[in-house]
């Protein structure tokens, strides 16, 4: 593990341009469920079935009681060593950004400016019916919010299930993914699409892949490097080899 450790910090040091793909999982040690795997259930519910457009035009409350319990977690969470490890690689210019399938905000908040957020952030509503937008800081007092604008119903301005992804965020994502020669990948099952093609991207066009996660997913197979743990353990880990250049 430790050579292990020590090739990925040559491969980062050595690259020109590498990215970062985040899932639920980085925010995991920071005590945010992730919808798969163990404790991605709340009550008796599957994320697959409460974060569609069908399940918020069915039962709005049911969503948005959903989504305060998120809301209320990720407002006492706090960034974990893997966010603040990838800030701080930002910053000596290793990493060139991250794009992030999680809406927790996290990244922001442990200090990396360049992050595309693929999905949204659960922090900001929008009005179903004129698309009015704005920022709560804490879960909505009233539920389901209704739009100040015009009454209608606020929902969060995320991406569900069955939904297209904001356009600048996918462009973006997929110009990074073209141009990077390495991509980290970090704490995602690697089966929502599209985020789970940029990876594919990346290696298309020569670039190496080297994924953290706790177990195999689907693009195991594809990437040149696996470290199997938790992000939030090993990322400080390639941190210090990347200071030491023995
Ligand atoms: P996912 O829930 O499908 O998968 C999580 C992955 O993280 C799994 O592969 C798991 O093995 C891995 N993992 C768990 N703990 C880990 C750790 N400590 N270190 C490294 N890896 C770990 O998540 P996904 O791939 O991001 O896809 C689900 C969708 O759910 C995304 O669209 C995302 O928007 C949303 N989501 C976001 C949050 C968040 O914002 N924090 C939380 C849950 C789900
Ligand atoms: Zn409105």
């Amino acid at each position: 593990m430790e050579d292990l450790l020590k090739t990925v910090a040559n491969i980062l040091r050595s690259s020109k341009n590498a990215v970062v793909l985040t899932g639920a999982g980085i925010s995991a040690e920071s005590g945010i469920p992730t919808f798969r795997g163990t404790n991605g259930l709340w009550k008796k519910y599957r994320a697959e079935d409460l974060a569609t457009p069908f399940a918020f035009q069915r039962n709005p409350r049911l969503v948005w009681e959903w989504y305060a319990w998120r809301m209320d977690l990720i407002s006492k969470a706090k960034p974990n060593p893997a966010h603040i490890t990838l800030a701080e690689m930002e910053k000596e210019g290793i990493i060139k950004a991250v794009i992030t399938q999680n809406v927790d905000g996290l990244h922001f908040r442990a200090g990396s400016k360049n992050v595309i957020e693929l999905h949204g952030n659960i922090w900001r509503i929008k009005c179903v019916n004129c698309n009015w937008k704005t920022v709560l800081n804490s879960p909505p007092s009233q539920i389901p919010p209704i739009c100040e604008k015009c009454g209608g119903l606020m929902r969060p301005d995320v991406v569900w299930f069955h939904e297209p992804l904001p356009q600048d965020a996918l462009h973006e994502a997929f110009k990074l993914a073209a141009q990077s020669d390495v991509m980290l990948i970090i704490g995602t099952s690697g089966v929502v699409q599209p985020a789970a093609s940029l990876p594919l991207i990346t290696r298309e066009h020569g670039g190496t892949l080297i994924e953290i996660n706790v177990t195999d997913t689907p693009l195991t197979p594809i990437c040149q490097y696996t470290l199997r743990g938790k992000a939030g353990e090993i990322l400080p880990k390639i941190h210090k080899h990347l200071k030491n250049t023995d």
